[in-house]
């Protein structure tokens, strides 16, 4: 059995913020300030081992070493695309496993990380949604991705910065799993963990307005909604919480976001699928939709995987949505497709989830019949 199988009774340090670490070290009967110390060299040095952590006192790392301990997930599988993407297998407790992509660029490397193992919401075009949902990740599983990441690259916070972005884009929903999302994001983003900035973190919902509300009131981060349709009918089609939550009410959360700090834009993807939402007249929906608001778009040309009934959209198709947009003054980008030959690309991610719903057997039924159908 790994050590990421057992359950310990010991306080995985993973799990805290900056104040939880510090009450955590109260409840041992030590100075707060002593957790900032061990913070630093958990996330700065990517350090496990209490007994090197040189500059705290025997006594305290022999407390240490009884009480607590230092366990980011455990990589299973790891994989590199000939793009240079990177891509982790993490298994988790309970036998599933998810998957977390590093995306290096000239001028900066983002890391894509998940925040559910599966996904419960089932958009129609995305592979993690067939897969079923299992657990939320505890927070010491999400900032154990960027944990695992960071020392695989040396990266070393306000001095050799080799993760300048993390977004919440990986498998799941980030806003039904909140508390331990904004605790991990608050790790990302603390001078003693990996120090990003602010707007460097991004969180991608699918759109569950009241906890954009939420999110709003708690931290300070990048917003991006996956918005695929520019109209309620197909938007639903695409995005089935979209009946819950329809357009109007979502760009209302997104105008109070945005509202809450300067000079912020709301990102808005939009995968593009032939035939379905990449027609001229879409885009000048869509015009009328982002004008409402400071904003921005991401065209993500749809990445294909087995028994999905979508396909990429034309790339002229795509250049001319992107120039319609453009002429009408949005701002709106092609995200290259990154990692695509190692199933690291958007919405291909899908681990290993024990599927504790039926949807993944009713999934692999529905592609059966699929295949059936066209022989
Ligand atoms: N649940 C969150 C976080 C996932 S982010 C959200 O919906 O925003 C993953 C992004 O990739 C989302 O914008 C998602 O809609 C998009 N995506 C999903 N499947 C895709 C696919 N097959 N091809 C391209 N993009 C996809």
């Amino acid at each position: 059995m790994s050590a990421v199988d057992q359950r310990s009774s010991k306080f995985n340090l993973l799990d805290y913020d900056r104040q939880g670490l510090r009450d955590v070290f109260a409840q041992l009967g030590e100075k707060p300030y002593r957790a900032e110390q061990v913070m630093k060299w958990i996330y700065h040095r990517h350090v496990t081992d209490f007994a090197a952590m040189t500059d705290v006192g025997r006594a305290l790392r022999d407390k240490l070493e009884a009480a607590c301990e230092i366990v980011p997930p455990k990589t299973m599988f790891e994989k590199q695309s000939a793009d240079a993407t990177h891509k982790w297998l993490l298994g988790m407790d309970g036998g599933s496993a998810i998957e977390t992509v590093f995306i290096p660029e000239s001028t900066r490397g983002t890391l894509c990380v998940s925040s559910q193992i599966g996904c419960g919401l089932n958009c129609t075009f995305c592979s993690t949604g067939t897969q079923g949902f299992n657990r939320n990740l505890s927070a010491a599983e999400i900032i154990g991705q960027v944990f695992v990441a960071a020392k695989h690259l040396g990266n070393v916070p306000h001095r050799q910065r080799k993760l300048t972005n993390v977004v919440m884009m990986g498998m799941g929903e980030p806003l039904l799993n909140f508390d331990n999302v904004v605790r991990a994001m608050s790790v990302m983003r603390d001078d003693l963990g990996f120090g990003l900035a602010n707007k460097r973190v991004t969180l991608s919902t699918a759109g569950l307005v009241p906890m954009i509300d939420k999110l709003g009131e708690v931290a300070d981060v990048s917003l991006a909604v996956s918005l695929h349709a520019p109209n309620d009918e197909l938007r639903t089609q695409l995005v089935p919480l979209n009946k819950k939550y329809p357009i109007a009410e979502l760009l209302g959360a997104c105008q109070r976001y945005a509202a809450r700090r300067q000079r912020t834009t709301i990102t808005f993807e939009y995968t593009m699928l032939k035939g379905i939402n990449d027609r001229p007249e879409h885009a000048r929906q869509l015009i009328k939709l982002m004008r409402q608001l400071p904003s921005k778009v991401n065209l993500i040309p749809f990445n294909t995987f087995a028994g999905t009934q979508y396909e990429r959209s034309d790339e002229g198709d795509i250049r001319d949505f992107q120039t319609i947009l453009l002429d009408a003054g949005v701002l709106t980008m092609v995200r290259r497709t990154r990692g695509d030959d190692i199933d690291a690309a958007c919405g291909q991610l899908k681990g290993q989830v024990v599927d504790r719903t039926r949807r993944q057997a009713d999934f692999r039924r529905r592609v059966e019949e699929g295949a059936k159908h066209a022989a």
